[in-house]
């Protein structure tokens, strides 16, 4: 079986667990991603990698190095889904990674660190509103408060599901890896956006992930009888909201070359009907970005339109930060080494930030980490569409096991801790 015929048997092995008429379901801390989970483990011994699974369900599979000490190369991704979600995201760089393994495998090579590849558990926050919990715990980023107060649905809290799995909570900080205990985490994942597609180029380095800033804006003006109140002495919250909504989006024109986003997803109208002249509108906004100052920037646009309003309409409008994320920078040495791996293999990368969060933030924060991103068709991902083509994957894995030899193969070990 060749590289392209392996990837592809192995995405649909992992692909026959949780498929539904309506996409691909995998949930956090279910059965169906316990079944996920082994068949990998399985997979992992198969390749002659020793498997333990963590205090709180990561599964780590373990390639010996030429010097056991040494600190290990991992490379990783989530096998976990959204509810309807789609075959790749996650997946596919969990295949690649197996895959590298097994062509260092197939050319007998032993590197001088040891690999590890990583399944991350609960990677998606669908079920319980709380997204990467498996790397956010190997990275001690993980409470036990947090875990008894993030609930699903039907108000089982992640905390109780974990125990019901195996993973009692008691022991997630058991689960934590110390700084510096692996030389460094890679992980491929599919881009989730257009950028590749757009230039034609079939590998991105992330040069970090943009975490969000989040506000909610309230926009209070006079609520009165759409019939009986002249245009002249409304106080319409709702038109005045729209040219905050507009003026947000020119202000993340403005920093694209930053390559800032904003958006307003959601906006509530009171009283709603079609015969009041709105009187309160409450709105929210979400700016992502590397660049903290650029994000500023925008933040600085919405309030100085607000008091615009507030003089010229005589609105009052208040504005909250309902959370502000610091965006991660992936170290830079790691970047070099993705694109010396992507030169050797003929590859002109594309540097983009990754707009959405991803396991690999967590992991920046204990070791050197490098993100990489190939094409997904028109940019869909968490949906039954979301379509990577298997080339592109025999290509990320290309890069990813020249990246890997180069940070696994050194004359210098570094002891692990
Ligand atoms: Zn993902």
């Amino acid at each position: 079986m060749n590289s392209k015929e392996r990837i592809q048997e192995t995405l649909d092995t992992f692909n026959s667990i949780g498929e539904r008429p309506e996409g691909m379901q995998r949930l956090a801390y279910t059965m169906e991603e316990r079944q996920v989970h082994d068949m990998f483990a399985e997979l992992c011994a198969k390749a002659g990698m020793q498997v333990r699974v963590d205090e709180v369900g990561n599964v780590i599979a373990r390639k010996e190095g030429r010097i056991k000490e040494a600190s290990p190369v991992a490379i990783g991704s989530h096998l976990d889904t959204v509810y309807t979600g789609g075959k790749y995201d996650g997946t596919g760089g969990v295949v690649v990674g197996l895959e590298v393994v097994r062509r260092l495998n197939e050319k007998q090579v032993m590197t001088d660190h040891p690999i590890e590849l990583i399944a991350f558990v609960a990677e998606e926050s669908s079920r319980f509103g709380m997204s990467t919990i498996g790397s956010k715990a190997m990275a001690g980023l993980l409470s036990e408060d947090s875990t008894e107060k993030a609930k699903d649905k039907e108000g089982i809290s992640l905390k109780q599901a974990m125990e019901r799995a195996g993973f009692p909570g008691a022991d997630i900080a058991e689960a934590k890896r110390e700084e510096g205990a692996m030389q460094a985490f890679l992980e491929l994942h599919i881009e989730q956006g257009q950028e590749l597609e757009r230039t034609g180029k079939k590998v991105a380095i992330a040069t970090g992930v943009a975490a969000p800033t989040r506000l909610e804006v309230i926009v209070q003006g006079r609520s009165a009888h759409s019939g009986t109140t002249s245009m002249d002495i409304r106080k319409d919250a709702l038109s005045a909201a729209s040219r905050l909504v507009l003026k947000i989006e020119e202000a993340a024109k403005q920093e694209s070359s930053h390559k800032t986003v904003a958006t307003v997803g959601v906006l509530d109208v009171s009283s709603g009907a079609m015969n009041v002249v709105p009187g309160e509108v409450a709105f929210k906004v979400d700016i992502r970005g590397l660049d903290i100052a650029s994000k500023q920037r925008v933040i600085a646009a919405i309030e100085s339109e607000s008091s615009v309003l507030e003089s010229e309409k005589g609105m009052t409008i208040s504005m909250e930060v309902l959370s502000d994320e610091e965006p991660i920078l992936l170290d830079s040495e790691i970047q070099e080494v993705l694109k010396g791996a992507c030169a050797s293999v003929d590859i002109d990368p594309l540097y983009i930030p990754s707009g959405a969060g991803h396991d690999a933030m967590n992991m920046a924060k204990i070791c050197p980490t490098g993100l990489l991103f190939v094409p997904s068709r028109n940019g869909i991902s968490h949906n039954p569409e979301e379509f990577t083509p298997i080339e592109d994957f025999v290509t990320g894995a290309d890069v990813l096991e020249q990246a890997v030899m180069k940070l696994a193969v050194t004359k210098e070990v570094k002891v692990s801790k």
